[in-house]
């Protein structure tokens, strides 16, 4: 039986998918964070339940060959749970998790080297900051709702430490209240600040419960537009209780309603609500890789599946013939006819809807794909659509995937249903954390 406060010594032999450190105690598992696979431990049981335990890091007994300096002063920050394991071992780590996903249901295919980032910091793109009263602007503590308040974050834009502390010196110079979850009372709930990786140019989306003052809010538009490269400044109304961040309705303070940016040759605009890429580095070296696994000749019909705001579309274009995007969200539809527009790309057709009912029913009418990239959500593909795949037999389906694990299932379904799993690469979209992405490529028995 564990008991709380007891110390123990403990071997780790792996993490969970949080990143927790896992070691067994009597043949019971011990969860440990900041705990690396490889380091021997001391730490204190601060909860006891009879199967497994809670335990704090006390002492690092003997360190894990990937063990390295904590990068990041933000101790208690939830936010990057591989901060002391070194950048090469995380990239390892990642391809192993993959590599167990697959081995797990019986897969067998070349596992290319992960593509990682030769600079692995401040890769973000967008930063949520919630605000507590204090104020504290800040991400939360791992497991828990209490805020650390965030100088200086290496994985964001190093703006983004400028931005918030005009936020904080504003709030307190207006008495502007932050958001009190427990009462539901207060005014400033998060704070957004988006950057064009490329462009440069910054948005700033600052959440309320309430509208501030005119007065405040023309002050903080005074303080804010005199950040270089600041393009937009928004304000979100967000009512609702719960931990969504934004709410539906946004106004522009100042400057433009969206800023741009570009991926590859292509240019998008971002609005406020949108949804885009976090890496953008990085999603170019995904995209590229989906690209070249489509071996695409130009006279091919392609199905882009889950297509978001139309990026893989738009990079598929100009190698197909036509490309026929399926995204669930309206306002990403939308915002995908304008990227193709913006781009001067006419041979790209979106369609709304979910991917398991516009797919059975595009095929019905007689419409199939010669390739056809999909890019779920964690869950992965609906197997109402893979079932019409197999019946489309598609020459090659990319599989874009950000959870090594529903990709195995559904790399096992379509392996028993008329296609091989042929190659599969990891791509590190977001280093010290402990998401891995990976593109797969299934080819017709
Ligand atoms: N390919 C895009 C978006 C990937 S995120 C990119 O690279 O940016 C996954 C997308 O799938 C989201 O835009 C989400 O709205 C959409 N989605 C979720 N469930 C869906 C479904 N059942 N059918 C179609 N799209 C869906």
């Amino acid at each position: 039986m564990f008991k709380t406060g007891q110390l123990l010594t403990l071997s780790v032999h792996s993490l969970t998918d949080k990143g927790d450190g896992i070691a067994s105690h009597d043949g019971k598992p011990v969860y440990v964070a900041g705990a690396l696979p490889g380091d021997e431990v001391e730490a204190r049981v601060t909860l006891a339940k009879p199967r497994y335990a809670q335990a704090e890091l006390r002492r690092v007994l003997t360190p894990a060959p990937g063990r390295c300096a904590d990068f990041c002063p933000h101790t208690a920050c939830g936010g990057c749970q591989l901060r002391v394991m070194d950048y090469a071992t995380q990239l390892e780590l990642k391809r192993g998790l993959l590599l167990s996903a697959l081995e797990e249901r019986g897969l067998d295919c070349p596992v290319g080297d992960i593509l990682g980032m030769s600079e692995p910091f401040h890769y973000r793109n967008k930063t949520q900051f919630a605000v507590q009263p204090g104020p504290t602007i800040g991400f939360y503590a791992k497991h828990s709702h209490q805020l650390v308040e965030i100088e200086l974050c290496r994985v964001q834009a190093p703006v983004t430490a400028e931005i918030t502390a005009l936020v904080r010196q504003w709030m307190r110079e207006w008495a502007v209240p932050a958001f009190n979850e427990a009462h539901h009372s207060g005014c400033v709930r998060y704070l957004m600040v988006r950057d064009g990786v490329h462009s440069g140019e910054l948005m700033v989306v600052l959440v309320v419960a309430e509208e501030p003052a005119a007065p405040a809010l023309a002050a903080l538009v005074e303080l804010l537009a005199q950040v270089p490269n600041m393009a937009s400044v928004q304000l979100c109304l967000n009512e609702a209780s719960g931990n969504r961040v934004l709410g539906q309705q946004v106004r522009t303070l100042w400057g433009e309603s969206t800023i741009s940016d570009t991926l590859g040759e292509l240019q998008f605009d971002i609005s406020a609500l949108s949804f885009y890429q976090i890496n953008p580095r990085q999603t170019e070296v995904l995209y590229r890789e989906a690209v070249r696994l489509a071996s695409l000749t130009g006279n091919e019909t392609v199905f882009d599946l889950y297509s978001g705001i139309g990026t893989i579309s738009l990079f598929l274009a100009p190698h197909a013939a036509h490309v026929h995007g399926i995204e669930l969200v309206p306002e990403a539809v939308a915002d995908a006819e304008r990227n193709a527009g913006r781009n001067g790309t006419d041979n790209v057709t979106f369609h709304t809807g979910a991917a398991e009912q516009v797919v059975p029913a595009l095929y019905e009418q007689g419409l199939a794909a010669d390739v056809v990239v999909v890019d779920p959500p964690r869950k992965g593909c609906d197997e109402q659509l893979l079932n019409t795949l197999a019946h489309m037999r598609p020459a090659r389906l990319v599989y874009v995937s950000c959870n090594p694990k529903s990709l195995a299932r559904d790399a096992a379904w379509l392996n028993e249903h008329g296609f091989e799993l042929v190659q599969a690469t990891p791509v590190d979209m977001f280093p010290h954390t402990m998401h891995v992405e990976t593109v797969a490529l299934f080819v017709l028995k």
